[in-house]
């Protein structure tokens, strides 16, 4: 549009100058035949006049695509302005989200880091819970061994959760764990550790003056209490294997353990349980009494072990 409104003008220009040479011609013609300088003169200033009002206009012209050109020209410079905004503005955004990236793709490499860490974290758990040796040796802890074990089994428990959470590796963990603390309290339960009644030690394990003749013979067990229905605990979890009476022990309850342990609670009054009953370590399980040959109410307590006749007292004192 612009190109085309100029090639216009020019073709004017091209044909006011050839107006005006054509004038001019005539003009120089009119000298010639006309002596007459005054008429030369008249003709040439009216052709001067011609000529500039001609070059006036087209200077206006001229003046008006100059303007119209220099206000393209702004206006291209604005949006070529624009354009750069929005280019660095783009460049800024690509900066950004190539820095975003790099920082998801150093959080994924920390996320793997942290799973094989984990995995091996698993591993090591996983082992060290398999290499738990908490059963086989009851009898040598105390309960303060006891106790630290059971802290120790709390404080994997924690460990595993906190590593693993609720996932299928975490309740894996957790399952192996609670297989090895079950089996060592299943222990610890068993163990005849419990003092089986109330009332202080008549007469202690060992050889001894027989109460009732005065012979000198291998007492079993231990005498404890001496009042009739006094209750009477097992003194740890097991099986009754044996409810009965015999002659010296009068009526007596046996229980095994399941562990090559026995114990035997004998000169009952009364026992609340039969064979086959399951009980647990402090179980009310018989009334004490004076049955059998005794010289007044007692419990008479064992313990064996695979079927040889132990102190009581190193177990429950
Ligand atoms: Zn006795």
């Amino acid at each position: 549009m612009y190109e085309r409104s100029n090639e216009k003008q020019k073709e004017n220009n091209t044909a006011k100058q050839s107006f005006i040479k054509s004038l001019l011609q005539a003009a120089v013609e009119e000298v010639k035949s006309i002596s007459k300088g005054a008429v030369a003169m008249v003709l040439v200033c009216a052709i001067i006049s011609v000529l500039g009002i001609s070059l006036f206009a087209s200077n206006a012209e001229n003046q008006q695509l100059a303007n119209d050109k220099a206000g393209l020209s702004d206006k291209l410079s604005e949006k070529n302005e624009q354009i750069n905004k929005l280019e660095e503005s783009l460049e800024a955004t690509q900066k950004d989200v190539a820095e975003k990236n790099e920082i998801i793709q150093n959080q994924q490499e920390e996320i793997e880091n942290s799973q094989i860490e984990k995995e091996q974290i698993g591993e090591a758990l996983k082992e060290q819970i398999e290499n738990l040796d908490l059963t086989g040796s009851a009898a040598s802890r105390s309960d303060g061994e006891i106790n630290s074990i059971e802290d120790a089994i709390a404080e994997t428990e924690l460990l595993i959760r906190d590593y693993f959470g609720y996932t299928e590796q975490g309740n894996e963990l957790i399952s192996a764990l609670y297989d090895k603390a079950e089996a060592f309290r299943d222990e610890i339960d068993r163990y005849p550790d419990l003092y089986p009644t109330e009332g202080g030690v008549g007469s202690p394990f060992g050889y001894r003056k027989d109460p009732i003749n005065g012979t000198t013979k291998f007492h079993t067990g231990i005498d404890l209490g001496s009042f009739t229905g006094t209750p009477i605990f097992a003194a740890a979890k097991g099986e009754v294997t044996y409810v009965g009476f015999e002659s010296g022990y009068g009526l007596y309850v046996l229980v095994d353990h399941g562990n090559g342990f026995e114990t035997k609670y004998a000169h009952l009054d009364e026992a609340f349980v039969q064979v086959g009953d399951m009980v647990e370590k402090g179980d009310h399980i018989a009334a004490m009494g004076a049955t059998g040959r005794v010289t007044g109410p007692h419990l008479h307590f064992e313990v064996i072990l695979n079927g040889e006749f132990k102190n009581p007292a190193d177990y429950i004192m």
